[in-house]
């Protein structure tokens, strides 16, 4: 962290700590719900600026968290702290009910539904005798720790303040770890993420929960500052607002759920002050200004505040990477050399009409390296897209190591030891780049969402961080460890999917036209690199098309033309083959 930086967070956390003793109580009040707020943006800024997904049903969670706990200790005379344990169930249980139910419509479906469900459990609150309907549920207690009340202002505010910054913290140490890169990687489609081994949809749900649970956490801490619940806090409107400050802080920032809860809370405030001196449909004229404030957000800096300050303050040097242990290599499953490693039989591809993968069938044979060309529009892509589980076929099988794959999804090929690169380069672009290669290492790591928030994985951490440069250093970009993959040459974002493709130590490579793009000298480094794997027995199958650099590394070649085989052979057959010559050699090179 650069000197600012931390001068900043010393200012920032020296003004919180000194914040009783400058300002009346109702500054300090105003500060305890900037915190109670701060949590329940903290899960959104998880869920919508990390994940991707957004919600305007937070507010209903917080709801959750906060009935559950009023609930038992008001009427049921419990301690606030069985409270903690149920506001978090609570929440975790719909949310998970819930996220298995919408988590997988797409686009506008998602953040629909859950306005829908926004809507409805904020009239359960209202309805509901137990609940106390529209009149809610009072005499709640105050948090104690054996002899120590939370009960006064001042020392809610400690217990608020401090709750949400160790809850801020764990989430920053999350973020930074296995699973927390995971959960950063599934903004930007699936497709990467299924071939790396990682469930996205079991992923995206966790963050779901996990962003449903700060919204429990927040609740509970309302229900016990307050002392007081009602439903008209848990709305749709109250909902908008989280996400309102969400944004404002900075998508994906986590200092950013205090910022924006902050800066909100105060405009909403001073709002409710200023305005009724004017008019008499204040309340009204607030959700305008609110409307407006929405926009001009979205319209001018969609970063947030923090990510317009981060940009003022110096970057931040890339932690160095330091020696550790190897990680263990994957458990590659032994095949026999003479039997074939992958095998495609009578695969068949149709989009429509169109007959993409005509008939295919051949095999590629442990350690070596199988050469894919045609036209554009042959069917290449297509046909590994088939093997590594992104599409299935019509008809026909596909077997790797001896098992039948063709109805596996990618996550599970990939857990068999397949790695793949992209012909559209798939990568984070602003994650940097040993992050984007240590993406390709989930499935030989093995830490969880606590272990990471706990930081009790550094071991493995260090390991894979080491692993991970020097899959970048083997494709000749170990400078570039701390750089955003987005800042790179074309040529060279191939290359990063390469690393990320090693880093997996796969048993099967799958590089579609890995070359493309790449310089002279970027070339040599990948043809060198590949005939290195050559030699240490890797299986690769690649699509080229710049024939010399196919030529001079492969062992064979398969050549489809109109989504069927044309030809199969060894370089030098191919070249000589009069009908490839003319499909393909004549017409392209
Ligand atoms: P190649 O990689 O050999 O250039 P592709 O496998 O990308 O060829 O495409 C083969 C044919 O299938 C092309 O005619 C392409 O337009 C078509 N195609 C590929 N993907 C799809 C898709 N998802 N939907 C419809 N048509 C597709
Ligand atoms: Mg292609």
């Amino acid at each position: 962290m650069p000197a600012i930086t931390r001068l900043l967070f010393a200012l920032a956390i020296a003004f919180l700590a000194a914040a009783p003793f400058l300002f009346g109580s109702f500054t300090i009040t105003l500060l305890n719900y900037i915190a109670i707020y701060a949590m329940a943006t903290l899960g959104l800024v998880l869920l919508t600026g990390v994940g991707g997904l957004t919600s305007f049903g937070q507010a209903a969670f917080v709801g959750i968290g906060a009935y559950a706990t009023a609930w038992y200790t008001a009427t049921q005379g419990g301690s606030p702290w069985i409270g903690l344990i149920l506001s978090l169930a609570m929440t975790a249980i719909v949310a998970t009910v819930l996220g298995a139910a919408t988590l997988r419509l797409s686009g506008h479906f998602l953040p629909l539904s859950t306005i829908a469900w926004g809507i409805a459990i904020f009239f359960l609150f209202g309805n509901l005798d137990m609940l106390g309907r529209y009149s809610g549920l009072s005499g709640i207690p105050a948090i104690r720790i054996g002899q120590l009340s939370f009960e006064g202002t001042t020392a809610a505010y400690y217990f608020c303040w401090i709750v949400l910054g160790l809850a801020m913290l764990l989430c920053h140490n999350l973020l930074d770890s296995r699973q927390g890169r995971a959960i950063r990687a599934l903004r930007g489609g699936t497709a990467l993420v299924e071939s790396l081994a990682i469930n996205a949809f079991r992923m995206r749900l966790a963050v779901f929960v996990l962003g449903g649970v700060l919204a429990g956490l927040s609740g509970w801490l309302y229900a016990h500052v307050q002392r007081y619940v009602g439903p008209a806090p848990f709305d749709v409107r109250a909902g908008i607002e989280l996400l309102l400050m969400a944004l404002v802080g900075g998508a994906g920032q986590i200092v950013g759920a205090v910022i924006g809860s902050a800066i909100v809370t105060l405009i909403k405030n001073i709002l409710q002050d200023v305005l009724p001196a004017f008019t008499r449909y204040s309340a009204q004229l607030e959700v305008v200004v609110f409307g407006v404030l929405f926009i001009v957000l979205l319209q001018k800096a969609r970063g947030g505040v923090v990510l317009m300050i981060k940009r003022l303050l110096p970057r931040p040097k890339p932690r160095p990477v330091v020696d550790a242990p190897a990680l263990p290599p994957r458990a590659h499953q032994q095949t026999a050399a003479q039997n074939p490693v992958l095998s495609v039989r009578n695969a068949v591809k149709r989009f429509g009409a169109l007959v993409a993968v005509n008939d295919v069938s051949f095999e590629v044979r442990s350690g070596e390296v199988l050469g894919l060309i045609g036209p554009n529009g042959a069917g290449k892509s297509t046909l590994l897209n088939l093997i590594t589980g992104v599409l299935k076929p019509n008809s026909g099988t596909i077997r790797f190591q001896g098992t039948d794959i063709t109805t596996l999804p990618s996550r599970r090929i990939a857990a068999a030891g397949m790695a793949r690169t992209f012909q559209h380069v798939k990568l984070r672009p602003n994650m940097t780049c040993i992050d984007n290669v240590m993406l390709g290492l989930y499935p030989r790591t093995s830490a969880g969402f606590l272990t990471g928030a706990l930081r009790l994985d550094r071991k493995e951490e260090a390991s894979a961080r080491h692993e991970a440069l020097r899959q970048l250093q083997r494709v000749g970009l170990g400078e570039k460890y701390g750089d955003l993959a987005g800042n790179l040459a074309l040529g060279q974002q191939r290359l990063l999917e390469v690393a990320r493709a090693l880093a997996a130590d796969p048993t099967l490579m799958i590089l579609d036209e890995p070359a493309a793009g790449l310089r002279r000298l970027e070339k040599q480094t990948l043809s060198d690199l590949l005939r290195g794997l050559r030699a240490e027995g890797m299986t690769i199958v690649l699509v080229e098309h710049d024939m010399e650099f196919v030529m001079n590394l492969v062992d064979r070649i398969v050549v489809v033309d109109f989504g069927a085989k044309l030809a199969e052979g060894e370089p030098a057959l191919i070249r000589a083959d009069a009908r490839v010559q003319e499909a393909y050699l004549g017409g392209v090179a």
